[in-house]
């Protein structure tokens, strides 16, 4: 499939109330899938009315009227060691006899120390101190409130501006959605958006928006000269910094950026003294196997200024987040003000932190790492097996599978063809009706284009069950195509 032509522009300088402006090769006006609707006392935040979940073991959960259905993508990429784990839920309920009042002012506690201390481990040096919260979203305010207060401890307080990136996600919450460039995810709330501290460049989404002939190399020059031209437009020592995911999750489905990408834009922050961000919060904490952070999994030095990480750090068992220092911001704030001006009732819970510290538990002596590359070399090939074969009547609609690890996205295309409602929202429709649930996303790019289902089982996710998942997709995609196209 031919890549679609692009070229950068600005979005999110619409006025108050006004949508955002149009994007090259951006749905502006993209709507999430909308399958079902129906009134129930939780206003829920899926269009559609969930089934009711009784419990769950391992990648299974059970409904109220006793179905079994696979839960393919673990929440929304959490679940990372399965439901039920006897280890973490023991560890949960010690730390509730023991100590389970929230911490707030005047005291830590045990199980945040320790779990703060292990976090360090994972990267040797890159990190110094951290930051709970609870949950990703709230990261990305922290780490939107860090960066601003260790510029203004450091004596440069007109540095005020984040550059982020179109088709980014990074959270609900005002400031961490001003960060976000998804239009499709922002326009309700354009108009009370931060317009003058947010700005953004394009993704790194070489799928869809290399040019025709266009190397790796020219690609990643091509943009990391358009965050320098951003940085000269924005007045180079304004920016507090550049923030990414280091792999893209919920807009554009699994997206890594190419070779190159991470070192070039973290030498353009270098070079004007701004802060290199990493967003973890999806793609971290060993989803993309091998390494406990995404960003190592490049190979290239891109240990980040600060990073947020989440969904993964609670496995699912306990809400937390958490933002992670180098020693450059580390050193700034201690020898500042001495602490950061933030706080939320809930942090480094002791409840919370035990959860989690049971869940990096059981990665480490399971080596989950490992068991989450060697899955997502089976997952992939077999996708790529079945989805791809010159026999499968859904092969001329995959436009894209990648990813790595536990961690698989499959975009979509129909070309010409047109579906009733997005495909995105049929295929999460269909595949729910099989007993599977995915994530699938409607409509991100041009044309309607850019649906994706993301795969995200536990890293221990077996091969019967990876097989399990993969038949049930391609029949629900199967059936698609004989009803739609
Ligand atoms: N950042 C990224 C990259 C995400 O994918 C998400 C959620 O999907 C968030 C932030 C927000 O996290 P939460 O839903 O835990 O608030």
């Amino acid at each position: 499939m031919a890549p679609v032509a692009t070229r950068t522009a600005e979005i999110s300088t619409a006025a108050p109330g006004v949508e955002s402006k149009k994007v090259a090769g951006i749905n502006a006006a993209a709507d999430p899938p909308s399958a079902y609707t129906k009134d129930t006392a939780i206003l829920h935040r899926t269009p559609f009315q969930p089934p009711t979940a009784v419990s769950a073991e391992g990648l299974y959960f059970t409904l109220a009227d006793g179905t079994r259905i696979i839960d393919a993508v673990g929440g929304a990429a959490v679940t990372c060691i399965g439901n039920g784990n006897p280890v973490v839920k023991q560890a949960i309920k010690d730390q509730v006899e023991k100590l389970s009042p929230v911490p707030n002012m005047g005291r830590s506690n045990e199980p945040a120390e320790e779990l703060a201390k292990l976090l360090l481990e994972y990267a040797p040096g890159a990190f110094e101190q951290v930051a709970f919260v609870a949950g990703g979203s709230e990261a990305m305010e922290a780490v939107i409130k860090l960066a601003r207060q260790y510029f203004w401890e450091t004596k440069q307080p007109q540095r005020t501006k984040f550059i982020s990136r179109q088709l980014s996600y990074h959270g609900n919450t005002l400031g961490a959605l001003s960060l976000s460039g998804h239009p499709g995810r922002r326009k309700v709330f354009e108009g009370i958006l931060n317009h003058d501290s947010f700005h953004h460049v394009s993704p790194a989404y070489a799928a869809r928006f290399k040019t025709p002939g266009e190397t790796d190399e020219e690609y990643v020059a091509r943009l990391a000269k358009e965050l320098e031209d951003k940085f000269q437009e924005l007045g180079p020592d304004t920016v507090i910094g550049f923030v990414a995911e280091t792999v893209v999750g919920a807009t554009t489905g699994c997206v890594a950026a190419p070779k190159g990408y991470f070192p070039a834009m973290k030498a353009v922050c270098e070079k004007h003294g701004a802060l290199f961000i990493l967003d973890e919060v999806m793609s971290g904490m060993g989803r993309m196997g091998t390494t406990m952070h995404a960003w190592q999994t490049y190979g290239d030095n891109v240990a980040p200024d600060i990073q947020a990480i989440a969904k993964g750090l609670g496995g699912g068992y306990v809400s937390i987040g958490a933002v992670l220092m180098s020693p450059r911001v580390a050193k700034g704030i201690r020898e500042g003000s001495g602490y950061f001006f933030h706080g939320h009732t809930y942090q480094a819970h002791p409840t919370t932190a035990a959860g989690s510290l049971a869940v990096q538990k059981v990665i480490r002596e399971n080596d989950l790492l490992k068991k989450a590359a060697e899955a997502g070399e089976y997952l992939s090939s077999q996708l790529r097996a079945t989805l791809r074969s010159p026999s499968s009547i859904v092969a001329p609609y995959i436009f894209d599978i990648r990813g790595g690890g536990a961690f698989w996205g499959i975009e979509f295309d129909l070309g010409e063809k047109q579906t009733p409602k997005p495909f995105g929202a049929l295929v999460q429709a269909k595949t729910m009706q099989k007993g599977l649930i995915v994530i699938a996303m409607a409509g991100s790019l041009d044309g309607g284009k850019g649906d994706y289902v993301i795969l995200a089982p536990p890293y221990n996710v077996t091969k019967e069950e990876m097989d399990e998942i993969v038949k049930r997709l391609n029949e629900s995609l199967e059936e698609l195509v004989r009803e739609y196209l």
